[in-house]
């Protein structure tokens, strides 16, 4: 499955930004998935619950949002979002093919949610 690697450089990406940022605990990633990505998001999501049920990032919860796809016209120059990967008419001049995809291939980590505070118990009895 080609979501599984995906999954694991996005865990070494989230390991890396904990490092850096001093997390005590991930809790949520956040990943943009564009509609011309080629990964699929249940994919990712069921992949990502695998790879999460134990070790350092134990049950850290992935979130993915739809990246809608963006266009532009190939032949009269019309920016516009089709509603279907496979055929995209131009609503101006009605071209099918030969549009320029602005965005949609799209496929990165959005936000890392995590804890910066101790978690500490207060002190005092
Ligand atoms: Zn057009």
């Amino acid at each position: 499955m080609h979501e599984l690697s995906l999954i694991e450089s996005m865990l070494s990406i989230v390991r890396e930004e904990r490092e850096k940022h001093g997390m005590k605990r991930v809790i949520r990633v956040k990943v943009v998935n564009g509609a011309l990505s080629g990964a699929v998001s249940d994919a990712l999501s069921f992949g990502w619950e695998c790879m999460t049920q134990e070790g350092d990032l134990k049950g850290v919860v992935l979130e993915v949002l739809d990246a809608p796809l963006k266009v532009v016209c190939g032949a009269c120059g019309k920016p516009f979002t089709p509603e279907d990967a496979h055929y995209m008419p131009c609503p101006v001049c009605g071209e099918i093919l030969g549009h320029d995809i602005e965005s949609g291939r799209e496929l990165y980590i959005d936000e890392i949610e995590a804890d910066t505070e101790d978690c500490a118990a207060p002190e005092g009895d």
